[in-house]
């Protein structure tokens, strides 16, 4: 922090900011107060409504450094009021790479993005059709016994020391799976395709153990430290290609344990196998390569020494989906210097082995168990494309069919009687310990004497993910041309 803002030429917002910011703000409390609003829709507007209005302001007058130019308007001198900063405001350096408009038009979205979100998720609870809200209570069910089998493994916390520390899981239809991270409220908002609605092909929602690997990401906790953290130890030494997809790495090695689902690795495939083959060695400096996404998988399981899956995972032939999708030996991503290299698939491959042992040891220890997985029976998984023998070929598809059974049976078992289509109720019970304040909360709420540094007023624009996660699965913050060598600046 410095006492004086150094000279800017970046200008102070103008108030159409703030009566951007009133309008959303009259929208959403008009749904909050609107009788067909109900739990728990009705608590995570209101949180909503706090978090944005808290988070907005500080930005907003953060970044206005000619105070006495409003000193008549109303709206502004109301602000100072809402913004709960006391008798001071807060003093922001602007930054050039991160201008005030960016950030304000960057929050406004979100809080909007939030609002269409929860509003989705509560209107196709109430006039969905029969298959949608019965296929949202499953999805919710399932994200929610996921979360069930790590409440002793890890611990949740989050930005607003109000809410309580175990986890809810609301999903609704979206055009692609998606997570929505919100730093407000302890709850996993989960974007489902709408083609899991048949009741017999509930393969869609294989994704949620990889979307709440996210979520674990960006509020989970082992011993004491947040798996960011550890993520970040481990890939310390890495290049940056790894570095930009530890997230992704993390999430699918964690909804692959924690489903002990097999199913998942055929997905994995699938979901390569939809895009565009120009894609395949396409480093996008989120996810891994196409290429590399399936052996992700199958490393896990090597790693996990799921008999009788081992020795045939090991075996397994990669290189035929290679030949199918171009036969590429390497890809190209950049180096520390911001230079294009070539890395060979096996060097990244080997790379992975070593991330995922780290990840499985560091992070789901407990989870490094032959316990409770549905082995099925290895029919050499990876070599399932036309060059299989014919009589191979059958035995790999009745597998595949019985692994995607086996899912559907464990979300949805015939006759269930708990069917319910209400999700539960999110009140905080009494006596539950409050959640650890986050470092952007602590940074925001830090005294307003001095001008703070961009490096910190970063931490509280991120805030966990929620600004960094745009509104379809794009990031809004950006790599190109920063200066860190490609690594994504947000990826606290
Ligand atoms: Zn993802």
């Amino acid at each position: 922090m410095t006492d004086s803002a150094p000279p800017n030429q970046l200008r102070d917002p103008d108030i159409f900011w703030l009566h951007r910011w009133l309008a959303l703000k009259k929208t959403i409390q008009a749904t909050r107060k609107s009788k067909d609003t109900k739990e728990p829709f009705k608590g995570l507007l209101c949180n909503l409504l706090a978090f944005g209005q808290k988070q907005f302001l500080y930005f907003f007058l953060g970044f206005t450094h000619s105070l006495g130019h409003y000193k008549e308007n109303k709206d502004f001198e109301q602000a100072k009021k809402d913004g709960g900063f006391g008798a001071a405001s807060p003093k922001l350096i602007k930054d050039y790479d991160y201008p005030p408009e960016y950030v304000l038009r960057t929050i406004l979205d979100q809080i909007a993005v939030d609002f269409e979100i929860i509003q989705r998720a509560m209107h196709q609870r109430q006039h969905g059709t029969e298959f949608q809200q019965e296929t949202l209570n499953l999805a919710d069910k399932w994200g929610q016994e996921l979360l069930g089998r790590v409440k002793k493994m890890i611990e949740f916390s989050h930005g607003d020391e109000k809410v309580s520390l175990h986890p809810k899981v609301i999903t609704y239809f979206n055009r692609s799976p998606l997570i929505r991270m919100i730093p407000y409220d302890n709850v996993a908002l989960i974007g489902i395709p709408l083609t899991a609605t048949r009741p017999d092909h509930r393969r869609d929602l294989l994704v949620i153990g990889h979307e709440l690997g996210h979520y674990a990401y960006w509020h989970g906790q082992v011993n004491g430290q947040s798996i960011r953290e550890i993520l970040r130890y481990i890939v310390r030494g890495e290049m940056p290609y790894i570095k930009n997809w530890i997230e992704e790495i993390f999430s699918d090695v964690f909804g692959f344990v924690v489903s002990k689902q097999l199913a998942m690795s055929l997905w994995a495939l699938e979901m390569i196998a939809d895009n565009l083959p120009s894609e395949y060695v396409h480093d996008n400096r989120v996810h891994p390569i196409d290429l590399l996404r399936p052996y992700l998988f199958l490393l896990t399981l090597s790693t996990l020494e799921l008999s009788p899956h081992t020795r045939d995972s090991r075996a397994g032939n990669v290189a035929a989906i290679v030949k199918d999708r171009g036969g590429h030996e390497y890809f190209r991503t950049i180096d520390w210097e911001r230079k294009e290299i070539k890395v060979k698939l096996g060097t990244a491959k080997n790379t992975l082995q070593t991330v995922i042992v780290k990840i499985l040891d560091n992070i789901l220890p407990k989870l490094k168990t032959e316990e409770n997985w549905d082995v099925g029976s290895p029919v050499g998984w990876w070599n399932a494309n036309q060059s299989l023998p014919a009589e191979n070929k059958k035995k790999w598809e009745e597998e595949k069919e019985r692994r995607y059974k086996n899912f559907e049976k464990t979300i949805d078992p015939p006759k269930n009687p708990d069917s319910n289509i209400q999700p539960e109720k999110s009140e905080q019970k009494k006596g539950e310990q409050p959640a650890k304040t986050h470092a952007f909360v602590t940074v925001r709420e830090a005294n307003f004497e001095r001008y703070l540094e961009p490096e910190l007023w970063k931490i509280v624009f991120a805030a966990d993910g929620w600004a960094v996660k745009g509104p379809e699965t794009q990031p809004v913050g950006g790599w190109e041309g920063d200066s860190s060598g490609g690594y994504n600046p947000f990826h606290l």
